[in-house]
């Protein structure tokens, strides 16, 4: 019945985040990573059973007097409050409200030694989630997502990123805005890399040691269109051996992207 807990469990909904462009992490990792990044805490919810065990108590009572101290809330609750911001059973015993912030589109520029993971309209919240922690583990630059996608800020997609959310910039980019960003790509020596599953060239002979790199992956359900091949330099194929059609797209992903890793990324 509690206000405040109400509007916290609102965030489920995308309209209520956007509105309020407020979402919620779970964990006592995640509001330490988002602290971590710079991130605003704007609630820290905690249980109160979780401070039975001594050292946790201190730990979270230190999580709590940073919150404040960057002028964020905290609250005491329960379990059961819990379970029902995040709709999960066994819920973590550490929940916060963050503000939103993705990074403007101006920050994805060919401009020195980067190397960008660009998404066509990815549609699923826990591939999402992963490509985000992946392309972190992996070092990349940063992540952009062109046209219509899946929310970023979902519980679902927030808990797949395992809190790599908060240590590269997020982007969003209307295809307009990708397709003028391709045009200026190239001509700065380094490579546009889609990944097709008619592409021509094997993804391990690629120089991604030339810089910049976009590595550009297409939608769950249809790839990527005609003109968004187009904008691509080369078009990768991760060659496959048994009957599936095609790799799930986190894990292409994850593939491409180590293979970027391993030769200089
Ligand atoms: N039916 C879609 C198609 O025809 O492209 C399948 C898309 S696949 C599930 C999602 C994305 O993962 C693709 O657009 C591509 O970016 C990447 N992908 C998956 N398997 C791949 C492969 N073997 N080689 C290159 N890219 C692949």
């Amino acid at each position: 019945a509690n206000p405040r807990v109400k509007s916290i469990r609102a965030l489920a909904m995308k309209k209520n985040r956007d509105r309020e462009r407020l979402f919620i992490a779970e964990g006592e990792k995640l509001a330490r990573d988002a602290l971590d990044g710079g991130w605003h805490v704007d609630t820290l919810l905690y249980a109160k059973s979780a401070t039975d065990d001594d050292r946790r108590r201190d730990a979270l009572q230190s999580l709590a007097a940073t919150v404040r101290a960057r002028g964020g809330d905290v609250l005491l609750t329960n379990a059961k409050v819990l379970t029902a911001i995040t709709k999960r059973d066994n819920a973590q015993a550490v929940v916060s409200v963050l503000k939103s912030q993705t990074a403007a589109a101006a920050t994805v520029t060919p401009e020195g030694d980067t190397c960008w993971l660009v998404l066509d309209r990815v549609r699923d919240p826990g591939n999402l989630g992963t490509i985000i922690r992946t392309a972190d583990a992996l070092g990349v630059t940063g992540v952009a997502l062109v046209g219509e996608t899946t929310a970023p800020f979902g519980l679902e997609a927030v808990r797949a990123t395992m809190g790599s959310l908060f240590a590269r910039p997020l982007v969003r980019l209307s295809r307009a805005d990708y397709l003028a960003l391709a045009e200026r790509w190239k001509g700065h020596g380094g490579h546009i890399v889609g990944t097709h599953l008619a592409g021509a060239v094997d993804h391990r002979t690629i120089d991604y040691a030339a810089k910049p790199l976009l590595l550009l992956m297409g939608n769950e359900q249809q790839g990527l269109d005609d003109e968004m091949a187009a904008s691509c330099d080369l078009l990768a194929l991760i060659a496959m051996g048994g009957a599936a059609d095609s790799l799930n797209l986190a894990v292409a992903t994850g593939i491409i992207t180590f293979a970027a890793r391993s030769h200089g990324l």
